[in-house]
C-alpha cells in the first residue's frame, strides 16, 4: 500500500514530470529529423541511380545505333554485349534491345529473345521519348530509350533499349541506416533522460529545501525566517510563509495573553472571596454585622465573576468563525428607547441625564440581541465613566441615509487619553484598571461592541477630550450584507 502511494507520489512529482518532458522533447525532434533524413536519402539515392543508369543506357543506345547492331551487321557486337552484361552486373539489372518490329533481339537474361514486346513505354520510345518509372513496391527502376543514330539528322528510331535495374541495395542501405538511426535515437533518449534526471533533481532541490524549512518551522525546531533564494517563486513563497508565520505568532501571543488575562480576571474575585471567608473562619465569635458585611462583599465578588463569565461567553460566541447572525428587520427607534429605559435606573443612580434624539424613523436588518449588546455597552460606559456631581449627561442620537444608519453616543465624562484610544477595543484593556474594577468594568465591553458591529459590516470610531467627554460614532448598513 505504502509502496503504491510512494510510486504514485513519484509519478505525480515535478521531478518525474520534468524527466518525462525532457525525454519527450528529445524523442519527438529525433524521430522527425531521423525519418526526414531517411526519406530524403531514399529519394535522392533512387534519383542518382536513375540518372547514372540513364546516362549509361544513352551511351549504350548511341553505340548500338552507330554500330548498326539493330540491323545485325555490327562488327563490334562482342564489345557491346560485354558492355551490356557489365552494366547489368553492376546495377543488378536486365537489358532488352527491341527492333522496329517490336521484337526482342537481345535479352541479357536470355529469356525473351525473339519475343514481341508491345508496351506503352516501348511505343512511346519508338515515337522518340525516353521513359523512366520506379516501382517502389517491387523495388526496381525501369527505363526505355529510343535508339537513334546521332549522325542521322532525321532522328529515325531504329529500336528501343529497355533497361530495368533493381534498387534492392538502396533498400538494404536504408534498413541499415534505419537501424543506426534507431540506435542513435535510443542513445539520445538515454543521454537526455540522464540530463533530465540531473536537471530535475537540480530544479526540484529548492522546493525540497522549502518543504524541509517549512517542516522545521512547523515542528517548532526552528523559529528563524524561511529563506530559499534560488527562484523568484521560492522567494515569494518564503515571504508569504514568513508573513503568515508572523501573523500566527502574533495570534498565538494574543491568545496566550488572553488566556492569562482570563485566568487572572477569574482568579481575582475568587481570591477576594477566599480572603473574606478565611478571615471570618479565623475569627471566633465574630459579630453578626461583620458576617453580614463580609457576605455582602462575597455576593458582590460572585456577581463580578458572573459578569466576567457572561461577557466572555458573549465574546467567544461572536469570535467563533462562522458565528451566525439572527437577522430580522428591527425598528431601531423603538430598540434605542427600550435600551435607554433599561439603563435609566443606573443613570439615575449615577445622577446622569439620558437623552435620546431620533432624527427619523429607522428600520434596519440586524441581529437584535447582538446590536442591543453593542449599544448597551456604549451607553453604559457613558454613564459609568461620567461625572457624579449631577451635571453629567449622555446624549444618544439616531439618524440614517439611504444606505446606513448612524448612532452617536456622546457623554460629558472623564474622557479617554489619546494614546489609550487605539487600545480600548482590546480584550481586558482598561485605562484605569482600579477605577474600572471599582465601577464593575470587565474590560470586555468595547471588544464585544466592536465585534458585534463588525459582524454587521459596520464601523465604530471614538473621539475624546480628557475631562470633557467621549463620543462614539457607529455606522451600520441598513440592509444586511451577507
Ligand atoms: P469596561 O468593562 O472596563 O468598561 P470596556 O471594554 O467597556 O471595559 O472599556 C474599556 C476601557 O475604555 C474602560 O476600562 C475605560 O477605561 C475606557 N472607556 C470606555 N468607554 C469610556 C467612556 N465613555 N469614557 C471614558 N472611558 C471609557
Amino acid at each position: 500500500m505504502e509502496k503504491t502511494s510512494s510510486f504514485m507520489g513519484f509519478i505525480k512529482s515535478l521531478k518525474c514530470r520534468l524527466i518525462v518532458f525532457a525525454i519527450v522533447v528529445a524523442i519527438i525532434p529525433s524521430l522527425i529529423v531521423g525519418s526526414a533524413i531517411l526519406a530524403s536519402y531514399e529519394t535522392r539515392a533512387i534519383s542518382i541511380r536513375e540518372s547514372e543508369v540513364l546516362s549509361q543506357a544513352r551511351i549504350l543506345s548511341n553505340q548500338l545505333a552507330t554500330s548498326n547492331y539493330i540491323n545485325g551487321v555490327s562488327n563490334s557486337s562482342e564489345t557491346l554485349l560485354a558492355q551490356m552484361s557489365m552494366l547489368t552486373t553492376i546495377y543488378d539489372g536486365r537489358i532488352l534491345i527491341v527492333d522496329d518490329n517490336f521484337e526482342i533481339i537481345y535479352d541479357t537474361y536470355n529469356l525473351d529473345n525473339n519475343k514481341t514486346i508491345i508496351s506503352e513505354e516501348v511505343i512511346l520510345s519508338f515515337k522518340g521519348e525516353e521513359n523512366t518509372s520506379y516501382d517502389a513496391e517491387n523495388r526496381y527502376l525501369e527505363m526505355s530509350i529510343p535508339i537513334t543514330n546521332p549522325n542521322d539528322e532525321t532522328n529515325t528510331v531504329l529500336g528501343v533499349l529497355v533497361a530495368s535495374v533493381s534498387t534492392d541495395n538502396i533498400a538494404l542501405n536504408l534498413s541499415y541506416l534505419t537501424q543506426i538511426a534507431t540506435v542513435i535515437v535510443f542513445l539520445v533518449i538515454i543521454v537526455i533522460g540522464c540530463i533530465g534526471v540531473a536537471i530535475s533533481i537540480h530544479m526540484v532541490t529548492p522546493l525540497t529545501k522549502l518543504s524541509d524549512g517549512i517542516a522545521l518551522v512547523q515542528g517548532g525546531i526552528s523559529d528563524k525566517e524561511l529563506v530559499v533564494n534560488d527562484y523568484t517563486e521560492t522567494i515569494i513563497i518564503c515571504e508569504k510563509f514568513n508573513e503568515m508565520m508572523k501573523k500566527i505568532r502574533v495570534m498565538d501571543e494574543s491568545r496566550q495573553e488572553f488566556v492569562s488575562n482570563v485566568s487572572h480576571e477569574l482568579k481575582t474575585p475568587l481570591t477576594s472571596m477566599k480572603v473574606l471567608a478565611d478571615s471570618l473562619n479565623s475569627m471566633q465569635d465574630a459579630p453578626i454585622e461583620l458576617y453580614q458585611e463580609f457576605m455582602g462583599d462575597i455576593t458582590n465578588e460572585i456577581e463580578r465573576e458572573t459578569q466576567i463569565i457572561n461577557d466572555l461567553l458573549s465574546l467567544v460566541k461572536m469570535d467563533k468563525s462562522g458565528a451566525t447572525l439572527n437577522i430580522t428587520t428591527v425598528n431601531m427607534n423603538e430598540l434605542l428607547e427600550q435600551i435607554m429605559k433599561r439603563l435609566q435606573p443606573i443613570a439615575d443612580k449615577q445622577k446622569v441625564q439620558l437623552v435620546l434624539e431620533s432624527f427619523r424613523p429607522v428600520s434596519a436588518e440586524v441581529d437584535e440581541v447582538k446590536i442591543t449588546l453593542a449599544i448597551t455597552n456604549l451607553i453604559e460606559n457613558g454613564i459609568k465613566y461620567n461625572k457624579d456631581d449631577g451635571e453629567g449627561w449622555v446624549h444618544v442620537s439616531l439618524n440614517a441615509d439611504h444606505q446606513y444608519f448612524y448612532i452617536k453616543v456622546e457623554d460629558s465624562g472623564m474622557g479617554i487619553p489619546e494614546e489609550a484610544l487605539e487600545h480600548i477595543y482590546e480584550r481586558f484593556y482598561r485605562v484605569d484598571k482600579s477605577h474600572s474594577r471599582e465601577i464593575g468594568g470587565t474590560g470586555l465591553g468595547l471588544a464585544i461592541t466592536r465585534n458585534s458591529i463588525l459582524m454587521h459590516k459596520g464601523m465604530i470610531k471614538a473621539h475624546s477630550e480628557l475631562g470633557e467627554g467621549t463620543t462614539f460614532d457607529v455606522r451600520i448598513p441598513l440592509t444586511y450584507i451577507a
